[in-house]
């Protein structure tokens, strides 16, 4: 896991968390990395969200990172059973039952199920093809001001291949797909007048866009 960190005193584990980045390792569940993290829990920290909607729960280490900053609601969709199962788990150890909503649902059904809340801040973090359908899905939900982080902007270092014929061309096909709907994604927020967004190469890369 890359960390380029050079100094921070906020990326401080309980024992739970850390039995959560342990078991991400050696299951290869890809939760967000170290320097994400700490953008991710600073933008929380400055802006304190009131409601946070995350797209991909996976383990719930995210989530339960997310609520505590400052007491933030975390409404958490995922898709996966054997996921939600770990993030059920460990989000009633971590004693957070009241401020995490676990949806276990695919977040492209899941709209009717959170479209009574108003969201101050929405964190994409699912499938990297469909970043476009979660964002135009979920975004008419968050306020103006509203905040939206995207993780994996960089899909593990892929997205430049698009820029190198021949490394782009050694990737299997649906690796390309992924690559090309990625970098169309990065075109879209950049292109989207509605928003302010920056792209940071931070972790595996952070977007970071705020409603106008
Ligand atoms: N946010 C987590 C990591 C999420 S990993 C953390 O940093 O701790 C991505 C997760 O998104 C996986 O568990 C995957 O099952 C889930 N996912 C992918 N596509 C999805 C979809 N369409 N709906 C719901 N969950 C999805
Ligand atoms: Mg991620």
């Amino acid at each position: 896991m890359k960390n380029n960190i050079l100094f921070s005193n906020s990326l401080e584990f309980s024992p739970l968390e850390e039995e959560l980045r342990e078991y991400a390792k050696l299951n290869n569940v890809p939760i967000i990395q170290d320097e994400g993290l700490a953008m991710l829990e600073m933008v929380i920290r400055l802006y304190k969200p009131k409601n946070i909607l995350e797209i991909g729960t996976a383990i719930g280490y995210s989530a339960i990172r997310m609520a505590k900053v400052c007491n933030s609601n975390v409404y958490t969709i995922e898709r996966n059973e054997l996921m939600e199962n770990e993030a059920i788990k460990n989000v009633s150890k971590a004693n957070l039952s009241n401020n995490i909503h676990l949806i276990f649902k695919d977040a492209l059904e899941a709209y009717d199920l959170v479209s009574n809340v108003e969201f101050d801040m929405i964190f994409i973090d699912a499938a990297k093809a469909q970043y476009m359908k979660f964002f135009n899905l979920y975004t008419p939900l968050l306020k103006k001001g509203g905040v939206v982080v995207c993780d994996n902007m960089a899909f593990h270092g892929l997205v430049e291949l698009i820029n190198d014929e021949k490394a782009y061309m050694e990737q299997s096909r649906s690796v390309r797909g992924l690559i090309r709907k990625m970098a169309a994604f990065h075109d879209e927020l950049l292109k989207n007048d509605d928003y302010y967004t920056s792209l940071f190469e931070v972790g595996d890369g952070i977007a970071i866009s705020v409603k106008k």
